[in-house]
């Protein structure tokens, strides 16, 4: 991309003239070529390294209760359903980004007939909404995935794979699969390896006759295998935790303790969900001393759920990087993790359910938010009282 190539060659200006500005860079490079004149009639050019550069988003438990999908459905005028609505407000902020990550929380068919709680199954339109929004990486690994037995997995997994080839999606595992299950992605000059797991499938046990099942985040022999793959078959390992305890902003030592783990095994970026309600995040040292991020709970992304806290969620952003030497090393960064506010609307009655950036929800509409029905304290204070009480302030993007 043209954008790298102009970085790389930023880079290596400003490495070998050690200044910043276009007109300086010029005048060094000159003063530079000269001095090497009288050393050398034929200088030969320095050799540029490569820099690769992947702006990445992560997005929280994506759940779609029967008032989302009848909504979609009146939307469309009768046949067949329209998301777009729900997410129209974020689509400008996921196109800045390169790669951009959501937890699907409920399984998403073209066969099986839509669902609601419990047991959640959501018309495929979902998934190709999702896709135009800017969508490619998906985690189908959560409480909900064995929600419709061993149709719901087959028919989800055939959805999947028909989806464009650009789409990524783990957290479905057999015996079949290369390189363990662990899914391999290449975006712009990186290559990022996907996992997913989760604490729990509701006491569902995995049905006999199922084609694919999830990883539990106890089996961790296996996890630590998996793990240990990816990070030598990739250059970043993004590892998804569906964990902890709903509607509680307090970290298990359970969430703390694998998460290390995790990171001595191999993995960058742990992105937690399934709490339905935000937690903190931290860095975390692993064994060998890389720096590896966790996001302990996004919260929600999409949903119908009925408390305040239910409709704040996190949208993790990061920067990955890497920079490929003539000489063939090369150095991996992943930096300026942000949490960025997120806030699920409704109208009275849960009608017109739609996503919101938090910096562009005015107070106007926050005291009109349907919550405010059982819960008038909700409104933009509240929401920032939730924020600051919950996030570190380095990480909280502030709106
Ligand atoms: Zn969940």
């Amino acid at each position: 991309m043209n954008r790298r190539k102009v970085t790389a060659l930023c880079l290596a200006v400003l490495m070998l003239a050690g200044c910043s500005g276009k007109e300086s860079q010029q005048a060094n490079a000159e003063t530079e070529s000269s001095v090497s004149q009288s050393v050398s009639p034929t200088p030969t050019p320095e050799p540029e390294p490569e820099v690769y550069q992947v702006s990445f988003s992560a997005t929280g438990d994506n759940l779609i209760h029967d008032v989302l999908y009848r909504q979609a459905q009146r939307r469309a005028g009768g046949s067949g359903y329209d998301f777009s609505f729900c997410y129209d407000n974020l689509r400008e902020f996921y196109g800045g980004y390169d790669l951009n990550w959501i937890n699907q929380e409920t399984l998403v068919t073209d066969t099986l007939e839509p669902s609601s709680y419990p047991c959640f199954s959501t018309p495929g339109q979902m998934g190709r909404d999702l896709y135009d929004l800017g969508m490619r990486a998906f985690s189908l690994s959560n409480n909900h995935t064995y929600d419709q037995g061993a149709r719901g997995i087959a028919d989800t997994l055939a959805y999947w794979n028909g989806m464009p080839e650009d789409v990524t999606f783990s957290g479905l595992y057999n015996e079949e699969m290369e390189n363990e299950g662990v899914v391999l992605r290449q975006q712009d000059g990186i290559t990022f390896a996907f996992l997913s797991y989760t604490e729990y499938t509701n006491g569902i046990p995995t049905p006999s006759s199922a084609e694919a099942h999830v990883i539990y985040t106890s089996e961790t022999e296996r996890i630590q295998s998996q793990v240990e793959l990816a990070a030598e078959l990739s250059d970043f390992v993004i590892v998804s935790c569906h964990w902890g305890v709903e509607d509680s902003h307090q970290i298990t030592n359970g969430q703390r303790q694998l998460a290390q783990q995790l990171a001595d095994w191999g993995a960058d970026l742990i992105i937690g969900t399934h709490p339905h309600v935000i937690q903190d995040a931290q860095w975390l040292t692993a064994q060998d001393g890389r720096q590896a991020f966790v996001a302990y709970s996004l919260g929600n992304s999409l949903s119908a759920q009925a408390r305040p806290d239910e409709m704040v969620g996190l949208i993790l952003t990061v920067k990955f990087e890497k920079t490929l030497r003539p000489d063939d090393s090369q150095t991996l960064g992943m930096s300026e993790p942000k949490l960025v506010p997120l806030v699920n609307h409704y109208d009275a009655g849960y009608s017109n359910i739609r996503l919101y950036l938090l910096e562009d929800y005015p107070e106007d509409l926050a005291r009109q938010h349907g919550i405010r029905a059982n819960y008038p304290e909700f409104d933009r204070t509240y929401i920032q009282n939730l924020l600051t009480e919950n996030v570190q302030a380095e990480f909280l993007q502030a709106a």
